[in-house]
């Protein structure tokens, strides 16, 4: 084992070479011509003229070594079902839903979105696109028709796949009537749209010629093989939306090469999964996690994954450390907001099982909380628990320990110093001069090229890529919109985003998104929606809407009234993720002179702290009432 600061500087030096000898980790049909081209900054084509495919390297390659090993295991809490897919298995299911999306027309380039729950038949689309080219896009089955509308917009899919329902506490949560919804609002709905019937909802709608049984397609291409589609290395492999401060949603597109080359790296260098042991991330394939290490990154190391669809809580807050003794998981990833949830059961569901197989637990998503991580390192002795920093757009972490290369002692509060390849940097808010001294707040940038496995571009609008993430400073620095410090030893702490968006149980939601949505209600004038400190969930979501007709202030019931009817406009045009905590009727929000909405001063009053400079604020009344409004009603905890 070497030192990670020399591996570190090797990766910033000689990031050619050193990028070069990572690119072995995977199969390549034809060899790259150079590691890195980045002629036209800040884009970055990384592996160029190199061909190779997502699919082949985490499924077929695997094939001679390990057909009989488990690669997909499936466990459902949900629906009592549990399923195991050796590699040759998943191989054969695989090819088949390739040929299944082949039949309804996906050929290399097309997009197809995914709005699935957590089913092994998401995992085979997904590995299916990869094989013949085509961008899947997940929509992650919390969002409502308007978000999955404007995401059909954007991708242009030639075919959706879906199910019939989710299950989420037992309760069943309908996916199909909310995709027919959201093709009624699309400007570009797909021709096609794949129906896995999971037998959750009788009767479930079907609209002739467009909608397609996916059991009774899956019969019709039994045994089937298709070649796979090798792509060049630039080629997109998938997009996934993500939140920013405009309602837009903005559709990160990741490469092929680079991504595979960064997740079987990654794997071995900060999970050190060894390929047959077993992997359990617990999140959900419509987030970046799911994609990087539900499903590319064990399979391109040749692990089992776990996918498990369920809660960490029921039937009890055993049943993760249960599915962890019973398959002797080695690595699992899951959010803070998790371990908070489990924290505050009996601490005797931890000891029930036996987790001696596992190394290593991996936090990330959002900040973890120093007595969350002792808490959780003192009930898994054998594991050492570490934070990882990474956002969507980089599809694998940019700050974490590294203890493939070298094990450090962790620091509690932090993730740690800078991962190979990223030159991470902090600078002033303001000037955009670097900040140098120990433990100084800036702002969290990385100096481009970025390395292999991040976002290329973002979908069709290479504008908006430089302009959202480039344009910061006057220099082009990678803007990761968070505020941190860096101490002597270069360890990094984050102090929160320096834009409007906020972050519920590590799910990224944008204000204006929101906003916009609560617009939409015909008895709303106006609306600050907020992001406040929560004990468990990191921030909860909340809104303070100014009805049109000021007599809708007066009375409580009115006032409560118009707050139900505000949440329920945000779960059905967005979602559930996105339904706010609470929402306070007030009579007007506070802003500067120049009209511009004071959201810090309400969140810093929200959180109950001082609101800050208010010298330019047009009407402190405005602040008292929404003081007042909180005051009165108390969110609840
Ligand atoms: P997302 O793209 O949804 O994963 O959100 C990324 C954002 O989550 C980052 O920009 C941070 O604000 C936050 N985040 C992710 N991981 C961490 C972490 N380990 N510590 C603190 N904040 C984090």
């Amino acid at each position: 084992m070497g030192s990670y600061l020399d591996f570190y500087r090797r990766s910033i030096e000689a990031p050619e070479a050193f990028w070069a000898e990572q690119a072995r980790l995977i199969d390549w049909e034809r060899p790259f011509d150079a590691v890195l081209d980045a002629s036209r900054p800040p884009f970055a084509r990384w592996f160029v003229g190199g061909r190779t495919n997502l699919c082949h390297n985490a499924v077929d390659r695997h094939l001679a070594t390990r057909a009989d090993q488990p690669a997909l295991v499936f466990e459902s809490t949900e629906t009592d079902q549990r399923r195991q897919y050796t590699y040759a298995q998943l191989h054969a299911e695989v090819n088949r839903t390739a040929a299944m999306l082949r039949s309804l027309g996906v050929k290399r380039g097309d997009r197809v979105i995914v709005y699935m729950p957590m089913v092994p038949e998401a995992v085979f689309v997904l590995l299916a696109c990869a094989r013949l080219g085509a961008i899947h896009s997940v929509v992650f089955g919390g969002f409502a028709a308007h978000s999955l509308a404007m995401r059909i917009d954007d991708a242009k899919p030639v075919l959706l796949v879906t199910a019939d329902a989710g299950m989420r506490a037992g309760r069943v949560v309908p996916y199909k009537p909310l995709v027919d919804e959201a093709l009624t609002l699309a400007k570009h709905p797909p021709a096609r749209v794949l129906v896995l019937d999971r037998g959750l909802v009788p009767n479930s709608p079907v609209t002739p010629e467009r909608d397609v049984d996916f059991a009774t397609l899956g019969r019709e291409h039994e045994g089937a093989r298709v070649p796979v589609e090798w792509m060049e290395s630039s080629e997109p492999s998938y997009i996934l939306y993500t939140s920013g401060t405009t309602g837009k949603p903005k559709g990160v597109q990741r490469d092929t090469g680079g991504y595979a080359v960064a997740l079987a790296s990654s794997m071995r260098h900060i999970y050190t999964g060894q390929p047959g042991e077993v992997m359990f991330t617990a999140s959900d394939i419509g987030w970046v996690v799911g994609h990087s290490y539900i499903v590319y990154g064990p399979l391109l190391n040749g692990m089992t994954t776990v996918l498990y669809e369920g809660l960490p809580i029921r039937p009890d807050a055993a049943v993760w450390w249960r599915l962890i003794e019973q398959y002797r998981v080695s690595v699992m990833f899951t959010s803070p907001t998790a371990i908070r949830i489990l924290k505050k059961q009996d601490a005797a569901f931890l000891k029930r099982h036996d987790t001696s197989s596992l190394r290593y637990l991996f936090l990330a998503g959002e900040p973890l909380d120093a007595p969350t991580h002792a808490w959780i390192s003192d009930a898994l002795p054998s594991t050492q628990v570490l934070d990882n920093y990474w956002q969507t757009e980089t599809g694998w972490p940019i700050l974490g320990p590294v203890p493939g290369v070298e094990p450090r002692k962790r620091k509690l509060g932090s993730p740690g110093a800078a991962i190979y390849g990223y030159r991470v940097k902090l600078v002033d808010g303001l000037s955009g001069e670097e900040v140098t001294a120990a433990n100084q707040k800036g702002v969290l940038v990385i100096q481009p090229p970025l390395p292999p496995g991040c976002l290329s571009t973002v979908w069709g609008d290479d504008a908006r890529f430089v302009s959202t993430y480039f344009s910061s400073f006057d220099t082009p620095l990678y803007n990761t919109f968070d505020w941190a410090t860096r101490d002597a030893d270069g360890d990094y702490f984050i102090l929160g985003r320096t834009d409007d968006v906020i972050n519920v149980a590590g799910h990224r939601l944008g204000t204006r998104e929101i906003e916009e949505a609560i617009s939409g209600h015909p008895a709303i004038a106006e609306v600050a929606v907020v992001g406040v400190k929560d004990e468990l969930k990191g921030q909860v979501v909340m809104a303070f809407a100014v009805p049109k007709d000021p007599a809708r202030l007066q009375r409580e019931e009115d006032r409560d009234a118009l707050s139900r009817e505000v949440m329920d406009t945000v779960g059905r045009t967005l979602g559930a993720v996105a339904r706010p905590a609470a929402v306070y009727v007030v009579a007007n929000l506070p802003k500067t002179r120049s009209g511009k909405l004071l959201r810090r001063s309400i969140q810093a009053v929200a959180e109950d702290r001082e609101p800050g400079d208010l010298t330019t604020i047009e009407d402190p009344g405005a602040l008292e009432g929404i003081q007042a409004a909180l005051k009165a009603r108390p969110p609840k905890a």
